[in-house]
């Protein structure tokens, strides 16, 4: 048997290989010259790990790797260095890399009959099989090896080469000596020593199960297949406690793409076993290959959370190859849209790196236009033969709950604002808990800098609080704790996230970002029995005066913790600075995407000190000016507004009240309403927008929380109380032809209360052309009601044993509503409904009795809308959120999974 494919599987990728993906086929042939002629020679020295080896003096960064070119270059500077240091770091990339070629030989020698691949991936075998046993195991930094320092290196390695051995011997001929003897002098050592070290949850140990898993089948060994399987740190454990309920890795995204294509390998040879992960967690694994896309800054960089190096591109073939990967085992919308945005033909093509890659430890390099022919020996074994037509998905705002990650977009994605609240992140993360973070096309404002060299004093600095744009207290870097998220929301003209963490026993700090447009208002509030100081870093701004101009401070300390990794050490050039007005200005010296400079307006309710210092910029740029503001309090806020597009003129910052002045004359005020935050507005219409109001928490995090909930996962399923008021829009909007945006910016107001025994649900529909079609009207096209294409209402209640459900839709000139039972929907529970024209719109009320003693009960409301020109409604409002979906084939049915969970309040 085949560790990844089955026979037939084989077979037709013989066709593939030879047809579709042919040009992928003989890059990867090409590219094996130096292997296939005897130009490799296997590292007679075990790989050494030092502060020096393998980097640049000038500026840390990583050599270039060049197999067929021993010299050491820097690939930023140009410089070239030398020494035994460096010598002894290449066989770190040399072995990955030739145990990557085995493997490329294998299949290609196998999939298109080429007997010098076959030759040339037997040839290193044997090699290796006189070696591996001499590279002594010791000195290594993390965990036992032989030819690496760290075991999960060695794991890498070993996965290609069994892989190989297995493909070779699926192969038409092939020496079973020659198998004996590598299984017996390097996969069973190997095997053992790296089943000797268990790594925990860490992504490095889903290498160790993979490679486990792989010897354990070449080697026949039940033990290691269980072990690797269902072992105290095996796949299962990594699927359900490693990788979170939203498919996202918990040590953020630059561990996300290694640790998840670790799981493919697990998963993959699971499956192929018969001993694949339960459904939920396979679902979790599937929905893995989507996470690190849905958090893309809009330059299709991700942010640099936690030890991620720094602005790193998706345009690499890895990141195109897990989008087909995760094609090849399910449709999905966002994955099409991302591969159409890295196949674009208009972005230049630039050297991929494959050449030289070292399997499946990443090299980063700059974006780069891709194709298909840029993929690896994977996609010629499990890529889709031929891709559906590459449509592009616009970034859209979302929330990672389990993750702990926030984004609202706007401006068709071309702004992000995030604000990261939720976990820790472990080892890997940075106190950088409620860090805000702002980009606008290319422009980063408000970044998170990743992090450096592991051996770098810099490193210190950036897993600092002061590296990031979040609260510290009482002048000490965050402990680690994880924050809790309180509301997001994205009604389209508005949205807003809150969230909050114990960033000092006994002192919760919340943080809320409001972003309209084109400007943001932040607010960080804190409450505690005694007083703290908090502080925020703003990165990239100076404070000015009426004028604009630079207010030059006086020098003098900025006192703070002592830590290494408080951060105060790394600040340069610090100055107290006195501004001189109330709200106190910042600005950028720098030009964003529209020729615009960030502004921000910021005020304290309790007095604050200002300080100016000269900070680190990211890992190899140009260091920054910082703005730190202070303020003493047992209980106070800080407050900003930020317009990064020249769109507002003034803020003034009384007390509760934020009014926004833009620059057409217009002003918005904002307040926060306890658990909710409006916005009045003096011209637009709506004329006020209510974010969050009466709400628990949004419907979104609500059902994003109870779908995972559904899954093993711990995170409780949540009960909305009510009474629950939700404004509905773009996160909300099933579209058929015409995105949210496109349509208009459709939104309506969904409230749901108690009457007695009655659960009253009333939809405000704010601009409706009140097109209502008879109920029995026919439909000329097909079977479904024809009512559904016209304005109205889906309503469907699960209470107890009932499950009713309701297409409700209103009769001209009357109060009243007609309605048909929902297709798959009883209509037992007994329902009244009425409805009335408003100014531009119309709203409904239906109210539904529940059966005697209901406390809790499932419910979902649905609002079709349509405009004229239109035989077909072009789209829904969904209460539980889109989730991506269109609105066709839908008809008036509704998934019972979908509804949203709610419980009386307690009286
Ligand atoms: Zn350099
Ligand atoms: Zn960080």
């Amino acid at each position: 048997m085949s560790i990844l494919v089955d026979a037939a599987t084989m077979q037709a990728r013989r066709t593939i290989a030879r047809g579709p993906l042919a040009p992928l086929a003989q890059g990867l042939r090409t590219e094996l010259a130096p292997v296939l002629t005897g130009a490799i020679e296997i590292p007679r020295d075990k790989a050494l790990l030092s502060r020096v080896g393998g980097r640049c003096p000038n500026d840390g960064t990583l050599l270039r790797f060049d197999p067929l070119d021993p010299r050491h270059v820097c690939p930023m500077c140009g410089l070239e260095v030398s020494g035994e240091l460096h010598d002894r770091f290449r066989p770190y990339w040399y072995q990955l890399w030739l145990a990557e070629r085995v493997l490329h030989a294998a299949v290609i020698g196998v999939l298109l009959d080429d007997a010098e691949c076959l030759h040339a991936a037997w040839g290193v075998l044997d090699g290796y099989a006189d070696r591996y046993l001499e590279y002594p195991n010791r000195d290594n930094v993390l965990g036992p090896s032989r030819p690496f320092f760290s075991t999960y290196l060695e794991s890498i390695w070993l996965l290609q080469l069994v892989l190989a051995v297995d493909i070779l011997e699926s192969g038409a001929t092939h020496s079973a000596t020659r198998g004996a003897r590598v299984r017996e002098r390097i996969v069973e050592p190997s095997a053992q020593l790296i089943a000797s070290y268990d790594e925990g949850s860490s992504n490095r140990q889903v290498w160790n199960d993979a490679a486990m898993l792989a010897a354990g089948i070449l080697l026949d060994d039940a033990r290691l297949i269980d072990h690797a399987l269902d072992g105290p740190s095996g796949l299962s454990e990594l699927l359900s406690g490693a990788l979170l309920a939203d498919g996202s890795w918990y040590e953020g995204e630059n561990y996300h793409l290694f640790a998840h294509r670790g799981l493919w390998y697990g998963v993959t040879m699971a499956e192929r076993l018969g001993r694949p992960p339960s459904a939920a967690l396979t679902r979790r694994f599937d929905d893995g290959f989507v996470a690190p896309f849905r958090t893309l800054l809009p330059d299709l960089t991700y942010p640099s959370r936690r030890d991620s190096q720094y602005a790193i591109s998706v345009r690499q073939p890895r990141f195109a190859e897990s989008c087909e990967l995760g094609l090849a085992r399910c449709d999905d919308r966002r994955l099409i849209g991302m591969l159409a945005r890295l196949y674009d033909p208009a972005v230049a093509a630039r050297d991929t790196g494959r050449r030289a890659s070292t399997a499946d430890v990443e090299r980063n390099l700059p974006a780069s236009g891709l194709t298909r022919a840029d993929l690896s020996w994977r996609s010629l074994l499990f890529a889709r033969a031929t891709l559906p037509p590459l449509e592009p998905h616009p970034l859209a705002s979302d929330l990672l709950p389990a993750q702990g990650f926030g984004i609202l977009r706007r401006d068709g994605g071309r702004c992000f604002v995030g604000l990261d609240y939720g976990r820790s992140g472990g080892g890997h993360g940075h106190p950088d808990r409620l860090n805000l973070l702002l980009s606008d096309g290319d422009v980063r404002w408000f970044d998170d800098p990743g992090t450096g060299s592991y051996v770098d004093e810099s490193l210190h600095w950036y897993r600092s609080t002061l590296a990031h744009t979040a609260p510290l207290v009482d002048g000490r870097s965050q402990p680690r704790v994880d924050g809790e998220l309180e509301a997001f929301e994205d009604s389209g003209v508005a949205g807003w996230m809150r969230a909050r963490a114990d960033l000092a026993p006994g002192c919760t700090v919340q943080r809320t970002v409001v972003v309209v447009d084109d400007y943001l208002v932040d607010r960080v509030e804190w409450e505690s029995d005694e007083v703290h100081e908090v502080a925020i870093p703003f990165h990239g701004v100076r404070v000015v005066g009426r004028d604009g101009a630079p207010i030059a401070g006086v020098p003098a300390a900025i006192e703070g913790g002592d830590g290494r990794e408080d951060g105060f050490a790394f600040l340069a050039d610090t100055m107290r600075v006195e501004p001189d007005d109330a709200p106190v200005r910042l600005a950028s010296d720098a030009a964003g995407a529209g020729g615009a400079a960030l502004r921000g307006w910021i005020a304290s309710s309790s007095p604050a000190s200002w300080w100016s210092a000269v900070v680190p910029g990211p890992p190899a740029r140009d260091s920054q000016p910082l703005v730190l503001v202070r303020s003493a309090a047992r209980r106070g806020a800080i407050t900003s507004v930020w317009s990064w597009r020249g769109a507002v003129r003034s803020a003034e910052l009384d007390g509760d009240a934020v009014a926004v002045g833009r620059i057409d004359g217009s002003v918005h005020v904002h307040r926060s309403t306890g658990d909710g935050w409006s916005i009045d507005r003096t011209t637009d219409t709506p004329r006020t927008i209510e974010l969050g109001r009466g709400l628990a928490a949004d419907p979104l995090v609500a059902s994003s929380r109870a779908r995972w909930a559904t899954d093993d996962s711990t995170t409780p399923a949540r009960r909305l109380s009510l009474p629950v008021r939700a404004s509905l829009g773009a996160a909300h909007y099933r579209r058929s032809e015409q995105s949210w945006e496109e349509a208009g910016r459709p939104t309506c107001v969904v409230s749901l209360e108690r009457s007695g025994d009655r659960l009253v649900v009333r939809v405000d529909v704010p601009r409706a052309e009140r097109r209502f079609i008879a109920i029995d009207a026919e439909n000329p096209f097909d079977n479904d009601p024809a009512a559904i294409h016209g304005d109205g209402v889906q309503l469907y209640v699960v209470a107890g044993a009932e499950a009713s459900g309701w297409l409700l839709v209103p009769i001209p000139d009357s109060a009243h509503v007609a309605r048909r039972t929902a297709d798959g929907w009883s209509d037992t529970l007994p329902i009244d409904a009425t409805w009335r024209p408003s100014s531009d719109g119309y709203s409904l009320t239906a109210s539904v009795t529940l059966p005697p003693g209901t406390i809790s009960f499932d419910a979902d409301v649905l609002v079709n809308e349509n405009t004229p020109g239109r035989s077909r409604r072009r789209g829904q409002l969904v209460l539980s959120g889109s989730h991506d979906e269109f609105v066709y084939l839908r008809a008036d049915r509704h998934d019972r999974d979908r509804l949203l969970r709610f419980a009386f309040a307690v009286p």
